[in-house]
This record gives C-alpha cells, sequence and structure tokens, in this order.
C-alpha cells in the first residue's frame, strides 16, 4: 500500500501540531488531587498547550471564552501515573517463558507485542515508564520510544535503557539447560571488566538509553541462589562513565552485598532488594539512593510456578519482598513505584500500588510515589507529576477517590497525555 507511509509521516508531524493548536480545555471532575495534601472537592484544571495553566476552585479559574467543557462527574482527577520499573518488550511467563521468549520470539514479533503493551498501560492511566531493559531485544525500545513521541502509536512517555549491562556467563538464558556447543542470544549486553563496562555504558548512550540498567547480582552460585557479579571496581566504572554521560544508573540487585557494592558505586535506584540488610537500607536513606520494591513481581511467580493463589498465604519469595519494604520504610529511604510490570499483564502496574497499601503503606503515600516521587527519581519535578501551572498536562480521572481507597486505580475512565486525550 505505497499511500501508507506518506499518510503516516505526514500524521506524525501533524499530531504535536495538532496538540499545540487544540483550544484550551477546561476538566470539571468531582475532585482533584494535585500531588499534595488531600484531594480537593470542586476544583477544576485549565489546560491549554500541553500544560497545565490554571488549578482551583472552578469559580476562581478565568476560562477562555473558546474552551472546550470537559465534565468529569463523580470522578478524581489525579497527575498521570508512573511506573518506573517496566518491561514492555515481555509478557507474562505463564503464557511464555522468560528463555522462550528470549530464544524463540522474533524481535519483530516482540515489538508489535509491545505496542499493545504501552497501549494498555497509558489506558490504565500510566503516562510515563521507565523502561528497564529490552531482554534480548537489543534496541527495540529506542525504536518503540520514537514510534510513541512521533504519534505513531498511543502510549505513555518512555525512558529506556536498552540492553542492560551484566556481568559476562551470569544472566538469561541459563546456558546450562542447553547444549554446550549451541550459540544462544544474549538477555543482556555481557562485559567482564573496566574497560568493557565502561565502553557497554558508551555504546548503550549512543545508541539512546536514557538511564543505564546493570544487573550488580544474579543467580550465579551452584545452587541457584544469588551472588553479587561485578567487582566493585567495574560498578564504580561504570556509575562514573554513566554519570559523567548524564545518565541515571538503575541497579537490579537482590542480595545484601550486590545493593551494598551499587549503592557505594553512586547507583541512583535498587530495585528488588529483597535481600537487604537495615544496615544497607540505612546507607541507601543517607545516600539517597531510591527503592524500587517490585512486590507485585513475586507474587506473579509464586502465581505461575508455586501454585500460588491470589491472596493466600504468602511463598518465601512474597515474604522476603514484604520483609524488604517494611525495612526499607524503617529506614526512611525513598520508595517509588516500580512493579516489574511485564513479569504480568500490561495495564496491571496499579497491582503494586495495592501491595504497597496492603503492607503499610497510605495510599496518600502510594499515590506520590507514583507521581511526585517518580518524578524527582527521573529529575522531572518541576514538570511532571504534579497538577500545577505549568507542568505536562498528563491527567487521569477515575471513579472513585484512589486518596482514601487505592483500588480506585482500576477504575480509569478518562487519560490525557500531553494535553492530549486519549481514552474520554
Ligand atoms: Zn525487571
Amino acid at each position: 500500500m505505497p499511500p501508507t507511509r506518506p499518510l503516516l509521516a505526514a500524521l506524525a508531524l501533524l499530531l504535536p501540531a495538532m496538540a499545540a493548536a487544540a483550544p484550551p480545555m477546561l476538566l470539571t471532575p468531582e475532585r482533584v488531587w494535585t500531588g499534595e495534601g488531600a484531594s480537593r472537592a470542586g476544583w477544576a484544571v485549565l489546560v491549554a498547550d500541553g500544560k497545565v495553566k490554571a488549578v482551583g476552585p472552578a469559580a476562581d479559574i478565568a476560562v477562555p471564552p473558546d474552551a472546550e467543557r470537559i465534565a468529569l462527574p463523580g470522578k478524581t482527577l489525579i497527575p498521570g501515573l508512573m511506573d518506573l520499573h517496566s518491561h514492555v518488550l515481555l509478557h507474562p511467563y505463564n503464557e511464555t517463558s522468560w528463555d522462550d521468549q528470549v530464544l524463540k520470539e522474533s524481535v519483530e514479533y516482540r515489538v508489535l507485542l509491545a505496542g499493545r503493551h504501552a497501549e494498555a498501560q497509558l489506558r490504565s492511566g500510566f503516562t510515563t515508564l521507565r523502561d528497564l531493559g529490552t531482554e534480548g531485544a537489543m534496541y527495540a525500545d529506542v525504536a518503540i520510544k520514537k514510534a510513541i513521541d512521533t504519534g505513531v502509536i498511543p502510549g505513555p512517555r518512555l525512558f529506556v535503557a536498552t540492553r542492560a549491562i551484566v556481568a559476562s556467563s551470569s544472566y538469561g538464558p541459563n546456558v546450562r539447560a542447553y547444549r554446550p556447543d549451541m550459540h544462544l542470544p544474549e538477555g543482556a549486553q555481557e562485559v567482564t571488566g573496566v574497560d568493557e563496562v565502561v565502553k557497554a555504558v558508551r555504546e548503550q548512550a549512543a545508541r539512546g538509553a536514557d538511564w543505564i540498567k546493570v544487573y550488580a547480582d544474579y543467580r550465579t552460585g551452584p545452587d541457584g541462589s544469588s551472588h553479587a557479579t561485578f567487582s566493585q571496581e567495574e560498578l564504580n566504572a561504570l556509575v562514573r562513565a554513566a554519570h559523567d554521560s548524564g545518565r541515571k544508573v538503575a541497579a537490579h540487585a537482590s542480595t545484601d552485598e550486590g545493593m551494598r557494592r551499587s549503592v557505594l558505586a553512586g547507583a541512583d535506584t535498587i530495585e528488588h532488594g529483597y535481600g537487604g540488610s537495615a544496615a544497607t537500607f540505612a546507607l541507601m536513606a543517607a545516600r539517597k539512593v531510591a527503592y524500587f520494591p517490585t512486590l507485585a513481581a513475586p507474587e506473579a511467580t509464586s502465581e505461575y510456578f508455586q501454585k500460588h493463589v491470589r491472596g493466600g498465604p504468602p511463598t518465601p519469595s512474597m515474604q522476603a519482598a514484604a520483609r524488604a519494604f517494611a525495612l526499607a520504610r524503617q529506614a526512611g529511604v525513598t520508595i517509588g513505584l516500580g512493579s516489574d510490570v511485564g513479569v504480568f499483564a500490561h495495564g496491571g502496574s496499579a497491582r503494586e500500588a495495592e501491595w504497597m497499601v496492603r503492607l503499610g503503606m497510605t495510599p496518600v503515600e502510594v499515590l506520590r510515589a507514583a507521581t511526585v516521587v517518580n518524578a524527582g527519581v527521573l529529575g522531572r519535578e518541576q514538570s511532571l507529576g504534579r497538577i500545577a501551572p505549568g507542568f505536562v498536562a498528563d491527567l487521569v480521572a477515575l471513579d472513585g477517590d484512589p486518596s482514601a481507597d487505592i483500588g480506585a486505580l482500576r477504575n480509569v475512565r478518562f487519560v490525557m497525555k500531553e494535553g492530549v486525550p486519549f481514552l474520554r
């Protein structure tokens, strides 16, 4: 179909222009939760040029005569949600094992699935994702991000990590499960030594990585237990190279030693942290390293592989996650919302928010984690995560009040990204 490509290209060029030229919009929900304090009944939000122009009591807002009015009766308007640990190139392991996704699914097929995953995320109110590794799909996340940014496909704003960096022979696919003479694709970029580590950071940065993702430990023990993989010197060099290039570092670490080395190296966020000690969480708090507890992931894998029934007694992996979450809170660590979605179905990131409340956070604390706190981790606290004048108009309306009942995050009815309604 020859006309399709020029048409798409024209559309892609047109979409941002259309957003800019759209008339102002006045949103009148039942209440507004701005990112601060309690939700406010009777407030309205004026949006123009992709930004929030005004927020406050409806009577106090000067509404331009050409403004489109969008009534959202019975709904709470909140800032667009953020999940800062996603994998749009993965789908649930009970559908296809991780090994089979990496070894048997073509990158083309995985990218098409990822387009649907991105749309499902946006539809569920998540307007920003930090996508932490393509799991063998090379730099496909950079292409998906571009397709979203140019309006070719709908999806959240993506911060991408490309391939992720792992120590040589310390990641999946697990070569022990295959003939030794088989050459398998790698689930991430494998490196050894300071020079290779630094080179990988620079390569990924050049290819479009917004963040550098490193695996500080993995299941390399003789019994499959997790152990630190990179040396302190390698991690130090990795973080220095990333920071020199203006990129932050997310460290996968499940062991206390992997976490400790990552924090000492200067990593910006710790992912999972299930085996963290009180001392390491205290070190994280002191060095202002944010924590992404990924509580929903062990529940999902327990369902897939250990016959766990949702709501039933927690498995050892779920208990470890709950213990780490409690220690992090006691230590005063900054906790963001990051779920590892992709391990479970896209569009279901609210599951993480529900777990955070179940394990002791208030609904408002969790909403802040998913908005204001996550914006700070991204270094976008001046433009994302709040409903305030000058902030990007990423807005979500849902039935009920999530600041009172976090379950309301399941009831998303309206989604706007950068001033453009996607779902209404
Ligand atoms: Zn992950």
